[in-house]
């Protein structure tokens, strides 16, 4: 077997602030999936777009519990970023000021993501939301059941983005129901192999494709054999996974990427 997983439970997320996080875990299920961005948003509605309304404010530097629900809070962040921005201030998104907000998101990302690959050079970290390392039991090298951890696991909510660490080529593209789940390996320019496993679905990159460092391969999830949502990640030396390379303790090169995400 390549890899059986990680039988790790999710913990709780210390980085994602405690209520922000109990709330997402416990709020009644959408009452509506529309899409962000597919209808005005207003206080007292519900659903996913106001969901990603939420994470967007926060992540504009206006940090709002994402619940869901469109609250007070949600509310005064939405009046503080019209104010910022100049635009009609009415504490209302319809949809021309969604695809504004997504805009800045994705200026936002593609900022962020240019730091990190200045700072990091060839590598960045594989999540660039909140995410924890867990436990002992996440760690490289811990026992499982007829083998060790051959990897690291990264534990974040289900559905956040996975990125590429590093500069590569799409090697392997699978799916291992007793394990690995949908899972990624992506052959760097340098010789070395990095691999995402348990991802929420399978990648939308088939073999061949080219990456480049922080872009998108997939999201967090916990197929295969994993409880809990998290990323488990591997690094092989040259000439890689299962091709004559063997996996080490990711972890230290791992905290020195996240410490410029
Ligand atoms: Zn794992």
């Amino acid at each position: 077997m390549r890899n059986r997983g990680c039988a790790v439970r999710l913990r709780a997320l210390p980085l994602m602030g405690g209520a922000a996080m109990t709330l997402t875990l416990f709020a009644p299920p959408d009452a509506s999936a529309v899409k962000f961005g597919k209808r005005t948003l207003k206080p007292h509605m519900r659903g996913k777009d106001v969901r990603v309304l939420q994470r967007s404010l926060t992540r504009l530097k206006l940090p709002t519990a994402v619940d869901g629900a469109y609250g007070k809070l949600t509310w005064k962040n939405v009046r503080r970023l019209e104010r910022r921005r100049a635009w009609r201030r009415d504490g209302i998104v319809q949809r021309k000021q969604a695809k504004r907000i997504k805009r800045l998101i994705a200026e936002h990302r593609a900022r962020k993501l240019a730091r990190r690959r200045a700072a990091a050079g060839n590598y960045v970290f594989p999540v660039a939301d909140p995410h924890n390392f867990g436990g002992a039991s996440a760690r490289f090298g811990a026992p499982r059941s007829g083998h060790r951890h051959q990897g690291q696991d990264i534990f974040a909510p289900c559905g956040t983005p996975i990125d590429a660490a590093t500069a590569g080529v799409v090697k392997v593209r699978a799916y291992q129901a007793k394990g690995a789940g949908y899972y990624l390996v992506i052959g760097g320019a340098d010789g070395t192999d990095t691999v995402y496993m348990h991802m929420k679905k399978a990648s939308w990159a088939p073999v061949g494709t080219p990456t480049y460092p922080g872009q998108q391969i997939g999201r967090v999830g916990a197929t295969g054999s994993a409880s809990g949502c998290h990323l488990h990640f591997e690094h092989w030396t040259a000439p890689g996974w299962y091709s004559g390379g063997y996996p080490y303790d990711p972890l230290p090169e791992l905290l020195a990427w996240d410490s410029y995400s």
